[in-house]
């Protein structure tokens, strides 16, 4: 069979990996880290820094098609891949990703909502963006952030300058708040040939700036706003010529769904469905960047709701395993510790 490479190492590289073993596919993974979690589910494993040709001239030669796991990634060896093998997301969708302002100018630019920003590269900058938003504010890093991380809140205009230091003194945009009654996510498929398929938008609720839950069927007020945001996410896949999953993050708000960020990725906010959809996010990845036909995003149960597994949360695993209609997924990780994302377990509501 094929081989699918995964520049990654994370728990979304297992799940990907094992969803493409399914379908019949080996998968190659390159990582740097000496605890892969990928590689336990994938056929074969480098481990070794991203930057290196040697390296990169193997997994091109080893694979039929790459892909990755996290936005995170240098743009370097992603580029230096697709001159050797496709790749997919194409590394053009990744590098508007990894840049918070070039990604939100995107968005805006093909008729998006975004929360008022702007780019600030000092601490001038900041305090005259403060002045023009006004607070409160959020003032994220311009790349790398995750999980909350790189991001700090300001309530009044005097914190602009602690606020600045909080941050690592890096360039970053200043994000008015945005009064939000639900977060949700679309998470789109999109195939070479145009064709896209989504998901059932989930309710996600974040705990200490981490995904802590996602949940199915979505209350009223996101289901009213599902159409339009799953729109905007199509017409930025179709813009970016993307293949693969995409992954858009809203708040729904009393005037409609404002954008947050984009994942040019499979996403935590989607891990429900591998039990609780027919085509899961990973094997729809799969499907999409092997020039598979997309499959079915239908729920297969009245009702899902995803737990992640946060630090020493994953010691409820018995418990969680006594559990009737409860599917649990743990990453394999050693070191639980706090705010780190050690598995998740799917809940589905039983019908007899
Ligand atoms: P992820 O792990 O999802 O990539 P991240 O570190 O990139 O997280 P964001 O998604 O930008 O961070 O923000 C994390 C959370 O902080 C959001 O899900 C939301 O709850 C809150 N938040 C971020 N930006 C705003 C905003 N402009 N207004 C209100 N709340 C916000
Ligand atoms: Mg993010
Ligand atoms: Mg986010």
């Amino acid at each position: 069979g094929s081989t699918i490479g995964i520049l990654g190492g994370g728990q979304l590289g297992r799940m990907l990996a094992s969803a493409a073993a399914e379908l019949g596919y080996h998968t190659h993974i390159l990582a740097p880290d000496a605890e892969s979690v990928a590689a336990q589910a994938a056929s074969s494993f480098t481990r070794a820094d991203y930057h290196s040709r040697i390296v990169l001239d193997e997994m091109a030669a080893k694979c039929d098609v790459v892909t990755y796991e996290f936005e995170n990634i240098a743009i370097d060896p992603v580029d230096y891949l697709s001159t050797k093998v496709p790749v997919h997301p194409a590394p053009a969708a990744l590098a508007i990703a990894q840049d918070r302002a070039s990604e939100k100018a995107f968005v805006d630019g093909i008729g998006g909502r975004t929360a008022p920003w702007r780019r600030v590269d000092s601490l001038t900058e900041l305090e005259t963006a403060l002045a023009e938003i006004g607070a409160p504010a959020i003032l994220k890093t311009l790349r790398l952030g995750y999980d909350g991380k790189g991001q700090v809140r300001i309530t009044a205009a005097d914190e602009a300058e602690a606020a600045w230091h909080a941050i690592g003194q890096r360039p970053a945009i200043l994000e008015g708040f945005v009064d939000f009654s639900h977060e949700f996510s679309i998470i789109l498929a999109r195939g070479a040939d145009g064709a896209m398929v989504s998901y059932p938008p989930p309710w996600n609720r974040h705990v200490d700036g981490i995904l802590a839950t996602s949940s199915l069927p979505a209350p009223p007020e996101i289901a009213a706003q599902w159409g339009i945001a799953a729109a905007l996410t199509g017409r930025i896949a179709d813009a970016l010529g993307y293949v693969g999953v995409l992954t858009c993050e809203f708040f729904a708000t009393a005037d409609g769904p404002v954008l947050n960020e984009m994942a040019p990725r499979v996403h935590n906010s989607g891990h429900w469905t591998i039990e609780g959809a027919v085509a899961s996010q990973f094997e729809n990845h799969v499907r999409a960047i092997c020039g598979l036909p997309l499959g079915d995003t239908a729920l297969t149960a009245p009702a899902v709701e995803m737990e992640n597994l946060i630090g020493d949360a994953a010691g409820r695993w018995k418990e969680i395993l006594a559990e009737p209609g409860a599917h649990l997924h743990l990453y394999g990780k050693g070191d639980a510790r706090p705010g780190r994302k050690m598995g998740h377990v799917t809940r589905l509501q039983r019908t007899l």
